[in-house]
């Protein structure tokens, strides 16, 4: 067999019925050219629904003022109804039936897991939050058979962590073995195997999750478990840009970075990749590509072991850390850094410095680590912040990131 592809999608590509069917199309088509591994996150909006519900329903009582089995049954109802609505337009009538049956059996499920008594809050949260996953993973696989190509959903969770829940480790060797037990069946009778993202699962059995945004990361430990030499990241941005599009208007897309560089940004506060998403993908050599899951033809960004250009390449915001500075007499502050990633010239830091001071913004502490630059600001001047220096030290495009590519 050919190595498998894995297609990750994230919630805004799954985030209601066109988008699913979208994200259908695109799988289908590349179906075409040989297996197919898709994993996918929960529909927008929803973990966070999921863990408000978890935490809301943690006591013997609720924290929202309604009684507990209130709660459970607007949690049912609000589930039932957005995952309904996407299923029923993006699934059609012949595969309908089988995916309401799931989605119905899902929450059933889930109701249950909230209301089991369990020793271990964590372990609880992690049990709860899943379901966005599994019941995303059921649409999607029904919306792909839509499309007259075979599709299942996996039927045990692939990866294998160990018990820490909340951001659990993964076990590469195990989760190699449950890949060939749960994925490898279905690509070998040329079926897509749809994996739930963001889902783990301990030694002794209980489900964990690989951390907040920790799609990403299971689409590369797939592809090593899988032997892929191609993972995808579909997501509702071009791929990887300079700056976070949504605080940084002027952000331009980065058509290359190396392993390195996407962990620094993704370390340092770029929202659009889990830190960890490189560690499998460096270790076995994969290419992973950042696309845009609604214009797929583009090229987007390709992330692999090679070294990308010269000088900064990129900026990335982080706030709220907590810092002591001597000049407050060791008192603790919350602040903002910014960092500019990349091999700075000469005269760089001056001209960030600077053109900080021109913005009005006192840069609380300058100076260059083995990333790029680092600026610390108050929390309040963090965007400006982050405008600012990507205007004055990262280049524009076609200049020199491509030129070295
Ligand atoms: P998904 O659900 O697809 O994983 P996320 O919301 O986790 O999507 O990440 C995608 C979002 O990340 C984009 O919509 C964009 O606003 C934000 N983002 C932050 N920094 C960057 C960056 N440097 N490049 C691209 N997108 C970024
Ligand atoms: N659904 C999970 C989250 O919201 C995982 C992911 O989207 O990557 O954190
Ligand atoms: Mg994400």
């Amino acid at each position: 067999m050919k190595r498998p592809l894995v297609i990750k999608f994230g919630g805004t590509s799954v985030g209601g019925s066109a988008e699913m069917v979208r994200a259908a199309n695109v799988v289908a088509e590349t179906a075409q050219n040989g297996p197919v591994a898709v994993v996918v996150s929960a529909m927008a909006g929803t973990t966070d629904a999921l863990l408000g519900y978890a935490d809301a329903t943690a006591g013997s009582r609720t924290t929202v003022g309604e009684t507990r089995e209130e709660t459970v049954a607007e949690l049912h109802r609000t589930l039932a109804e957005r995952h309904l609505r996407a299923a029923r337009e993006a699934v059609s009538e012949e595969h309908f039936p089988e995916v309401e049956e799931r989605i119905f059996s899902l929450l059933e499920r889930l109701v249950e897991v909230v209301e089991e008594p369990s020793a271990d809050p964590s372990a609880r949260r992690d049990g709860i939050a899943v379901y966005g996953e599994r019941l995303s993973a059921a649409i999607l696989a029904g919306a792909i058979r839509s499309l007259d190509i075979p599709a299942a959903v996996v039927s045990g969770d692939p990866i294998a962590t160990n018990g820490d829940f909340g951001e659990a480790e993964v076990l590469g060797e195990e989760t190699r073995r449950r890949a060939g037990e749960y994925a490898w069946p279905l690509l070998e009778a040329d079926s897509v195997a749809v994996v739930p993202g963001y889902v783990g699962r301990a030694p002794d059995g209980s489900v964990t999750t690989l951390g907040r945004g920790g799609s990403d990361f299971s689409a590369t430990v797939l592809g090593r478990a899988l032997g892929s030499s191609e993972v995808w990241i579909m997501s509702d941005v071009e791929g990887v840009l300079d700056a976070d599009p949504r605080v940084v208007p002027g952000a331009t897309l980065m058509p290359q970075l190396s392993y390195r560089e996407a962990t620094l940004f993704a370390t340092l506060g770029a929202k659009i990749l889990h830190p960890k998403t490189m560690e499998p993908a460096s270790e076995a050599g994969i290419e992973v590509f950042v696309r845009n899951s609604f214009d797929p033809a583009s090229p987007g960004t390709r992330i692999s072991d090679r070294g990308y250009g010269e000088g900064l390449r990129c900026v990335a915001l982080r706030r709220d850390l907590a810092i002591e500075i001597p000049c407050t007499q060791g008192r603790e502050q919350r602040v903002a850094s910014v960092v500019c990633i990349g091999m700075p010239e000469d005269g760089d830091l001056a001209r960030g410095t600077r053109c900080l001071k021109e913005a009005g913004i006192l840069p609380l502490h300058a100076g260059v680590s083995s990333a790029g630059l680092v600026f610390f600001a108050s929390n309040e001047a963090g965007e400006e912040a982050l405008r600012t220096l990507h205007a004055a030290l990262i280049p524009a495009v076609g200049t020199a990131a491509e030129e070295v590519a």
